[in-house]
């Protein structure tokens, strides 16, 4: 008897870890491992989901209709050329799944979210993974990278885990090198926390041609991750494409609900943005000034480093004995490294004043 058997490449994908949430032993944890808002749930949202629970024996509105009106009157975009997804993950697997598959590459860079990987190898694609530059995509190794059997390529922008951010120049640059064909993909889960004039997550791109894909999320400055909501913007045909694929209730009742309050919370995204801003650079400076490497970052968190694997795995278990979760990147081919990500200004304290102890500690 033989047992039922995946295809091959599905067992050489490795299950995406997420950020832990607890350490055995503490009930309160400081939790900094997924890049979630600093700020808990929109209040709105909270009570959206409250509300929505008296209908859940309804389907959702399949085509979230409401949620990409609001979308698009909070973007500027036109709600046609809008798809939902159960998080942007969903769309980054339908994406890869559609256009991937065998004989069709996808390209990434070398320490691009880890989920282009995990789905271009699930469509049964070959994931090529270019070397980058400073922790920085290098679009001139991402053309040359391309092949005739190249279809699709992802660049977060800005990136996780590095927080790297390639300005709307480079990216029009990389755009206008790529074979028309090539579908590019740009990951902006971040997009709300940039803090540079010359950034467009992507928009622009979308709206200039028939081959660019911008992705968006609910689960980073809106406080969603638990509803798993996320957003494309596309060309018409690719929304054709991702509405013939997904499920056809891939988001929940209660994550429409949640999002549509969350874009009508006041000031929520501007003073998320603030605050990121502000203790961003608090967290590096504080980080830096206890004698530690910290990579620009753009998005919600910073990436620090540690020069090497077992310092980095020092630092994790020194804030984890204070209660502190951050995200350990070796999966990124980054074990030197730790990420972590920028909470309210206590737990910011609360870092600096546990690697500044770390450090003190190495010295003594
Ligand atoms: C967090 C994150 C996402 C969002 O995933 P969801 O499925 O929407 O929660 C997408 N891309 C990147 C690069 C991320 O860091």
């Amino acid at each position: 008897m033989t047992a039922p058997a995946p295809r091959p490449e599905v067992l050489n994908i490795a299950p995406y870890v997420g950020g832990e949430s607890d350490i055995p032993g503490r009930n309160r944890t400081i939790k900094l491992s997924s890049n979630e808002g600093a700020f808990g749930v929109p209040p709105g949202a909270q009570a959206a989901v409250v509300a929505a629970a008296a209908e859940l024996h309804r389907y959702p509105d399949g085509g979230a209709a409401a949620l990409r009106r609001a979308i698009g009157a909070r973007f500027g975009l036109d709600p046609e050329r809008i798809v939902c997804g159960n998080g942007s993950d969903e769309l980054i697997s339908h994406l890869c799944l559609a256009y991937g598959g065998h004989g069709r590459d996808i390209v990434m860079s070398a320490h691009g979210f880890l989920m282009y990987q995990i789905a271009g190898t699930y469509a049964g694609s070959r994931v090529v993974k270019v070397p980058e530059r400073n922790l920085t995509a290098d679009i001139d190794a991402l053309l040359a990278a391309v092949s005739p059997a190249t279809r699709v390529m992802f660049l977060a922008n800005p990136n996780n885990p590095t927080g790297s951010l390639l300005p709307e120049a480079e990216v029009a640059r990389l755009r206008a090198g790529l074979p028309p064909e090539v579908l590019l993909v740009l990951d902006a889960a971040y997009a709300e926390y940039v803090d540079r004039p010359d950034y467009d997550p992507g928009v622009k791109l979308v709206d200039a041609g028939d081959n660019t894909v911008m992705l968006r999320t609910f689960s980073k400055v809106f406080g969603l991750g638990g509803a798993r909501v996320g957003w494309g913007y596309a060309p018409p045909a690719v929304i054709d494409v991702l509405n013939r694929v997904r499920g056809p209730f891939n988001v929940s009742a209660g994550g429409q609900a949640a999002a549509i309050a969350a874009l009508a919370e006041p000031g929520w995204v501007e003073h998320g943005r603030a605050h990121n801003v502000e203790y961003r650079r608090v967290l590096t400076r504080g980080l830096e000034a206890a004698g530690i490497k910290v990579w620009p970052s753009e998005g919600n968190f910073v990436l620090a480093d540690f020069a090497t694997p077992e310092r980095a795995r020092a630092a994790d278990a020194f804030l984890r004995s204070r209660g502190i979760i951050v995200r350990p990147v070796g999966g990124y081919g980054l074990p030197h490294c730790l990420r972590i990500t920028v909470g309210t200004a206590e737990e910011v304290g609360q870092v600096i004043d546990a690697m500044t102890g770390f450090a003190a500690e190495a010295h003594g």
